[in-house]
Formats: C-alpha cells, structure tokens, sequence
C-alpha cells in the first residue's frame, strides 16, 4: 500500500524546528528520494506563478529541496512552463545556487513529440529539460481550479511539463454545454442569465463559453426559450481525462520511482496561481504531503480539504456553491476526483494508502 508523508502546520511551542521548515527537513530526510538523485540531474518542477501573485511556495521550502538534492550528490534545477518573471518572487538563481529553467527552452521549441489519440488530443509535447532530467520532483502548490476544480500534483505536470500545443489541446477538450444553432433564435437570454461572464457570442455568431467561469448552473440552459442548449454533463470531465492522459506520458519518461511528489497545502486559493494574483485562503493552512505515488497523494490532499473549514473570504464576494460532495466541487462545479480517477484507471498509482505523519 502506498504511503503518504504528512506535516501538519500545527505547533505547540516556539521552537522553529517544530514548525513547518523543521517538519518539512525531517519530511524530506524520511522521504528517500534522495538516495536516487547522487550524479543525476534533478527536475524540481514547480509553478513559479505570474504577476502580482503571492502565495506559491515560499522559496525558503523550494531551497530546502535544491539544498537537499545537493548534499545528496545531484544536479538540480527549477523550472517551469515560464520563469520569465520568477525572480519577482524569490526564485533565483542566486539564491537556490542552481538553474532557474524554461522547461521548453527559452523561446519554447525544445520538446520531445509523443502521440495520443482522444477527442482531437493528439500531441503530448514533452518539455526538453524535464525528459532530459533523470530524477523530478514534482513540488506543487494545491489549489482551486476554474476548469477542475482542484489543481495540485497532476496539474503541475500535465499544464507545466509541456508546450503550449499541448495546453491547447488539453482546454480544447473542456466543455459540458452544447449550442445547436439551428434552433437560436439570438434572443440574447442565454447572455443575460448568466451571473458569471462565461458566455458571449462570437464576432462570427458561434456561442462561446469560458469553462473556466462556467459553473455549469444552466442558468442559460433554463433561460433558453427555445432550448437551444443543453447539459452534456460527461464533457467537461474530458478535460481532466487530458490533464491523466498528459501526466502519464510525462512521468512515462521517468524510470519507476525516479519522481517524487510534494504537495504544499498552504495558502489554498480560489484560483490557479496563473492568474497571477492572489485571494485569501479557501481553508486554514493544512500542511505538507509527499509520496511516490501521485494518486495516493492526490487523494489524500483532497481529503484534508474539508468543507466544514470554508474561509468565507476566500471565495469571491456573491459567490454562488454549487451542487456537488467535495468543497472543490461545490465552488467551481467541477468534481475534482475525476482526474484522480482517471491516473488510478491507468495504473499510475492506489487511492488505498496510508497517511505517515512526520513531526
Ligand atoms: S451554465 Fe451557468 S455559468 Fe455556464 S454559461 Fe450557462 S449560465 Fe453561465
Ligand atoms: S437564449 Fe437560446 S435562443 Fe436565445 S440567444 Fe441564447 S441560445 Fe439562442
């Protein structure tokens, strides 16, 4: 059974090494991946933000990862899809003494092509620098997800390890409502009935959704008098089919047990970080999850994200919850253990694990 490290951020005195840095050394001691990074370059993979964002990880945490691949003899480095205004943030070269890389190369051609066949998902474009890297950690930020619902260790491979052909694909495959324009009469009812800015019309005529605002209320749907639209529920899980799909191939270029994942849950926000903002968190802190095992992770992130802990400020002011068992799900309509789901369905990990906390 895969197990789960767990560093909670709750304290009992004012000794530093009790608080999360000191878990998070001991987390990474206990951990064992370092013993398989001596003389091998090391992928660390994390989303660096945008903007004015400001709750990625601390790069206090991401230095503790670099320093520790280091004493055990490896080669590493930071990338992402863009660092281009990393530093912004703190994440230096400098200050890690290692790389800070685009993982496609500077001007964004350097990858390596692998076919898939799903609903006009053909190109998973793997970034040079994370296929050339022997050992990856893959160090994520968790949080909410306007297409997902949840964004955490699979979105931070299958959005961030590949070009932008490949994102491309992956959001053409986002949806759930279906227009059929012989019947639109063009009343505009559809526009006006919805609360969240997700539909227009084209210049061209075509309507046109943001599935990244869309709750997916039908709001439209019941506004149409002419039921010109309608739910097709299964699609807008297509896109987490794509994010499983991507994430396999990636981690296919890895030997077995040569990536480790971290998930950070601190600072649980809203929105993806690249939108490059940041909102107050959704919930209190929780802590640090890592595993060799992305499903098992995944899972257990998801299941410390109670509902119950709901930061009213976190979400924005009206927010309508929605239908749904999960608070990730409730907010942006989305049941976020599709993705998971579908990374179990293709054998790249168990959602049956134990949770090993790490004082
Ligand atoms: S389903 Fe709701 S959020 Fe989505 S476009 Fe229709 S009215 Fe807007
Ligand atoms: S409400 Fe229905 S008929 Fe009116 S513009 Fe929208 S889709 Fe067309």
């Amino acid at each position: 059974m895969p197990q789960v490290l767990y560093s909670s951020v709750k304290y009992s005195g004012y000794d530093p090494a009790g608080t999360l840095p000191g878990k998070f050394g001991r987390l990474l001691a206990a951990a064992g991946f370092a013993e398989r990074v001596k003389g091998r370059s090391v992928a660390v993979k994390m989303h660096v933000g945008r903007g004015v964002g400001y709750t990625t990880i601390s790069p206090l945490f991401v230095k503790m990862v670099t320093d520790r691949v280091k004493e055990a003899g490896g080669r590493p480095f930071i990338t992402d899809q863009t660092v281009e205004d990393a530093k912004t943030r703190g994440y230096s070269e400098s200050l890690f003494g290692c790389p800070v890389l685009d993982c496609c190369g500077l001007l964004g051609k350097y990858y390596y092509e692998k076919r898939v066949d799903y609903k006009g998902f053909t190109h998973v474009d793997v970034a040079g620098y994370i296929h050339d890297a022997e050992v990856m950690v893959n160090l994520s930020h968790v949080k909410g997800h306007g297409a997902c619902g949840y964004g955490g260790a699979c979105k931070n491979i299958a959005m961030g390890c590949v070009t932008d052909r490949t994102r491309r694909e992956i959001h053409g495959l986002e949806g759930g409502l279906v227009w059929d324009k012989n019947k639109c009469t063009r009343c505009n009812a559809c526009i006006t009935g919805c609360n969240h800015n997700a539909n227009k019309f084209t210049e061209s005529g075509e309507y046109d959704v943001f599935y990244h605002n869309c709750t997916l209320c039908q709001h439209c749907v019941k506004a149409c008098p002419a039921q010109a639209i309608t739910l097709d529920s299964d699609c807008y899980e297509d896109f987490q089919t794509g994010m499983a799909l991507c994430t396999k191939e990636v981690l296919g270029t890895f030997a077995p047990g040569d990536v480790y994942h971290i998930n950070f849950l601190t600072n649980i926000t809203f929105l993806c970080d690249c939108w490059g903002i940041s909102t107050p968190a959704l919930v209190p802190d929780i802590g640090i999850m890592a595993s060799h095992d992305i499903v098992a992770l995944e899972s257990a992130c998801l299941g410390a994200i109670k509902e119950e802990n709901l930061l009213k400020d976190g979400l924005p002011q009206g927010h309508v919850m929605q239908p749904g068992t999960h608070l990730l799900e409730k907010i942006h309509a989305k049941n976020p253990y599709i993705q998971i789901g579908k990374l179990q369905g293709m054998g790249l990990g168990s959602d049956d694990y134990t949770l090993c906390e790490i004082e």
